[in-house]
């Protein structure tokens, strides 16, 4: 089966990729970003993200490569809300969504995929191997069964586990509020947010967005999405332009937060627009919260979203509804936690 649709998607269409220069949309990068490289991620499991995507940039790798090697440290570790160690979906299965996006408009990703530990590399191999830029549910997974990729045993992390022991007792399907504050109502409100030993609290997506030394951009996005959801639900992280958008010429957006209301102003893409009509990237991540929080009216006090942002001349910035969104950022002189700035 595998093999025919090879077949099929080879003779269809390789004749078309070869038609079209790879380089043909690629504009050349700013000259003169004084603090390249440049990699920024969201939330606090962000900076151990960003070692990984610095060791890269460092030795001046590509962005692209960055931004994939550095969410894989948070799939791979235990995490409420990315990779396999996060809480369930309400029927008791982790189902994990991922997107890429370089410096020339490839992009890959997928959607609710089970069983395998590292989505964001399944995501790169949609973009690289395959005419697509999205594969969902049991297609995503035997695509990466066949790339090599090891099919992980069906079964839930202990803290999931625990997690998902405690929801069961209500089986409460309520929407979010999600990550909203440092105080413990994060990892998606009321779907058990969970809590480290050492007293600091596990966070959600990370989406990552990096400047290499040549000025490319790269970004990356990698998610369970929202614990306890409908089986099924997708969220904003594996939609190109919602969770993840990248244009060299302009700059590069991720987000993270309630993906639905993420999805319906086409956020990372809204953002990107803004900063190439000339806001800042501070300036365009607030013109979209606003946005959002215009359609929602009063069920914005429910809701937490936030962007981040960086721009092809080296700018970062990012915008919230509500406090309690920080980024990890590094540069050629930084490695830091920032608070962003938010509606309230
Ligand atoms: N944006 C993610 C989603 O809706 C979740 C999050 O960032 O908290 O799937």
């Amino acid at each position: 089966m595998i093999n025919r649709r090879k077949f099929i998607m080879t003779s269809v269409f390789s004749s078309a990729a070869v038609a079209v220069n790879k380089n043909f949309f690629a504009k050349p990068a700013v000259i003169g970003v004084k603090n390249k490289p440049i990699v920024i991620s969201t939330w606090d499991t962000g900076l151990e993200a960003n070692k990984a995507a610095w060791k890269i940039l460092s030795a001046g790798g590509r962005a692209l490569d960055a931004v994939e090697s550095g969410v894989m440290v948070t799939e791979a570790s235990q995490n409420c809300c990315v990779g396999l160690g996060a809480n369930p979906d309400r029927d008791g299965f982790v189902t994990l969504d991922a997107s890429i996006m370089d410096e020339n408009f490839n992009c890959g990703s997928v959607a609710f995929l089970e069983r395998i530990k590292h989505p964001i590399s399944v995501a790169r191999r949609v973009m690289e191997k395959t005419p697509h830029v999205m594969l969902v549910g049991i297609g995503a997974q035997e695509f990466a069964v066949a790339e090599g990729f090891p099919l992980e045993p069906q079964k839930l992390s202990p803290e999931a586990q625990k997690a998902y022991n405690e929801w069961l007792k209500k089986s409460e399907y309520k929407p979010p509020p999600i990550n909203i504050e440092n105080t413990g109502n994060q990892g998606h409100g009321p779907f058990a947010p969970t809590r480290y030993d050492d007293g600091t609290w596990n966070h959600d997506t990370i989406g990552m967005v990096a400047m290499d030394a040549h000025g490319n951009l790269s970004g990356s996005c990698t998610t369970s999405g929202a614990g306890f959801k409908m089986r099924g639900r997708v969220g904003d992280s594996p939609i190109i332009g919602a969770g993840l958008y990248v244009d060299n010429e302009v700059g590069a957006c991720t987000s993270t937060g309630q993906g639905e209301d993420v999805i319906r102003v086409a956020g990372s893409h809204s953002v990107v627009e803004c900063m190439r009509q000339g806001l800042s990237p501070e300036e365009a991540c607030k013109k979209i919260i606003e946005r959002i929080v215009k359609i929602k009216g009063e069920k914005a006090k429910e809701i937490q979203v936030a962007f981040l942002a960086l721009s092809n001349t080296g700018e970062v910035g990012a915008f919230a509804i509500h406090k309690g969104f920080s980024y990890a950022l590094r540069d050629n002189g930084n490695e830091k936690m920032v608070n962003a700035k938010s509606f309230d």
